[in-house]
């Protein structure tokens, strides 16, 4: 592959590159943001959190316990109790008991009124959420004020409406719940994955035992609080903190009826192997190596915006993220250039401030990971483009990065980074930058960006992805089906169509 920027420039603007390891250099912006630190000051956290079975907070019958920190500071948050197979197998039971005695039987208007009560009460101390969200999970607190608790919010609204219409949705069928679905989820969207999971779920008339992510369980937990303010019956919802050994206890539980994933690919083939045989419903939202596919005639400056939220939104941690930016070869090295004077003025630094645009790597491990596909990127002969930005001290922080002279073959092309490192090749026809997206074993996401209407029916209707957002990227609403193609998992989420995998149809 070629970009019509030379391979010396590159390397030159490659030599700009600072990380941990290298002094920072500040240039740029001649004037700066003064500190815009959101309060901590309404959130209560305790110092010790117990399960949550049964709609109380209990202590582990592990009798384990790990420290939940804050990945930009490195501080201990509080300790949070780890969930074993004891505790998964008294969360399923006590989620099987409310099934059959409470929630299957309250009529669906009923339901439905409980679920809105939890969406209002989320509503209500959503700056709560926002900053805890961004405490734990590192993650710019516009993001989670303005994303994250909103849209888990209207995920609760939206499904208290479904209650008592599934009849509507799934016309000519009698209609009834699964059971107990066990939900487990990831650390970049806590809270949103949370509610993607929980408020289809007990729409249906499911009951649920949710294990959250190790390093980010502290909204879920919050959220179970919630549960109890709205007086849902004990048992609907549990939450189980723990490692990954807890989420196999969840997925190999024999009176769990259902497993909803969202994670890492190899995480999801473990999961379905184990299910192979035992008539468990299963779906799984894997990972993703979105194409964002700029033509020539579109909206450069537009799309470049877009090209950013696409990669950079949440430090790239997003599984529908555009980590693969496909430009027209007459446009790249416009775009390019754009787009190392756009990631210059992006703020990297502490979560909690609201001029920040780019925060903390979720945790240790990820940060190792990025750095070591990044050095991949670099051994393969790709030419690395670093925002210069003073990296804080402690806690875990990787610039705003971009990789040009990208080869198909590259890891960096390949592999989901996960951080904020967009991998740039280009094209030169419709039909090449349809190939080129298509080629991954992935098929979550997708973008084109063109002035044209005709080419972007022509290439979005040709991209193996389960949404393509056309001159635009990253809009979610809960009235819209979300899932992958190949290795980016089955099943839906969202919508009339994500119903379907909470209910036995008859
Ligand atoms: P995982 O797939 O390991 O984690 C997702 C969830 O599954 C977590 O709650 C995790 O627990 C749990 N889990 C881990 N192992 C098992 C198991 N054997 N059985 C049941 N549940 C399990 O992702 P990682 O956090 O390890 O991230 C690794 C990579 O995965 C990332 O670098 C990224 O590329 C990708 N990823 C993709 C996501 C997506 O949305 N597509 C989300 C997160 C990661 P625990 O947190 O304790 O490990």
């Amino acid at each position: 592959m070629s970009t019509t920027i030379s391979d010396k420039e590159s390397r030159e603007k490659a030599a700009r590159h600072v990380e941990a390891e290298r002094p920072a250099l500040e240039f740029g912006a001649a004037w700066d943001y003064a500190p815009a630190p959101e309060s901590k000051d309404h959130v209560r956290l305790e110092e010790r959190y117990g399960l949550f079975i049964g709609g109380r907070f209990v202590p582990p019958r592990s009798r384990k316990h790990f420290a939940t920190i804050n990945p930009a500071t490195e501080e201990k948050l509080a300790d949070v109790a780890e969930a074993g197979a004891a505790d998964v197998d008294a969360a399923v039971r006590s989620a099987e008991e409310a099934h059959r005695k409470r929630w299957s039987r309250l009529s669906p208007a009923e339901r439905g009124k409980y679920i809105y009560r939890i969406a209002r009460l989320l509503q209500e101390k959503s700056r709560e959420f926002a900053v805890l969200e961004s405490l734990n999970g590192g993650k710019p607190i516009k993001e989670s004020r303005d994303v994250d608790i909103p849209l888990a919010v209207a995920h609760f609204f939206y499904h208290a409406g479904w209650a008592d219409k599934l009849a509507y949705a799934f016309p000519r069928h009698g209609v009834s719940s699964i059971g107990v679905c066990g939900q487990i989820i990831p650390w970049n969207f806590p809270l949103l994955m949370a509610a993607w999971k929980l408020a289809p779920a007990l729409a249906c008339g499911n009951t649920v035992v949710l294990k959250p992510a190790e390093t980010t369980p502290l909204t879920a937990l919050h959220l179970a609080r919630i549960c109890q303010e709205a007086d849902l019956p004990p048992g609907v919802v549990n939450v189980l903190p723990g490692a990954g050994e807890t989420g196999a206890h969840v997925v190999n539980h024999p009176r769990v009826r259902k497993i909803a994933f969202t994670g890492s690919t190899d995480v999801g083939k473990l999961i379905q192997r184990a299910l192979a045989g035992t008539g468990k419903r299963l779906t799984l939202e894997l990972g993703g190596k979105a194409a964002n596919i700029v033509f020539e005639d579109a909206a450069l400056d537009q799309a470049v915006e877009g090209i950013v939220n696409g990669i950079y939104f949440n430090q790239g941690h997003v599984c529908c993220a555009g980590s693969r930016l496909l430009v027209q070869e007459s446009v790249a090295e416009t775009i390019i250039g754009k787009l190392a004077d756009r990631i210059a003025t992006l703020r990297l630094g502490d979560p909690l401030d609201k001029n920040t645009d780019v925060g903390a790597i979720n945790s240790k491990a990820q940060l190792a990971k990025i750095r070591e596909l990044v050095a991949c990127g670099v051994e393969e002969g790709a030419a690395l483009h670093q925002a210069s930005c003073r990296l804080p001290e402690k806690g875990f922080w990787f610039p705003p990065t971009f990789f040009t002279g990208v080869a198909q073959s590259h890891r960096i092309a390949r592999e989901e980074i996960f951080g904020p490192v967009l991998a740039v090749m280009t094209f030169r026809t419709p039909e090449e930058a349809i190939e080129k997206a298509n080629n991954t074993p992935y098929g979550l996401s997708a973008g084109v960006w063109t002035d044209k209407g005709s080419k972007i029916f022509q290439v979005t209707s040709k991209m193996r992805a389960g949404v393509v957002w056309a001159n635009t990227f990253n809009k979610f609403d809960p009235t819209s089906p979300f899932g992958g193609y190949k290795e980016s998992g089955f099943g839906r989420e969202g919508g009339v169509h994500g119903l379907r995998a909470y209910v036995e149809l008859s």
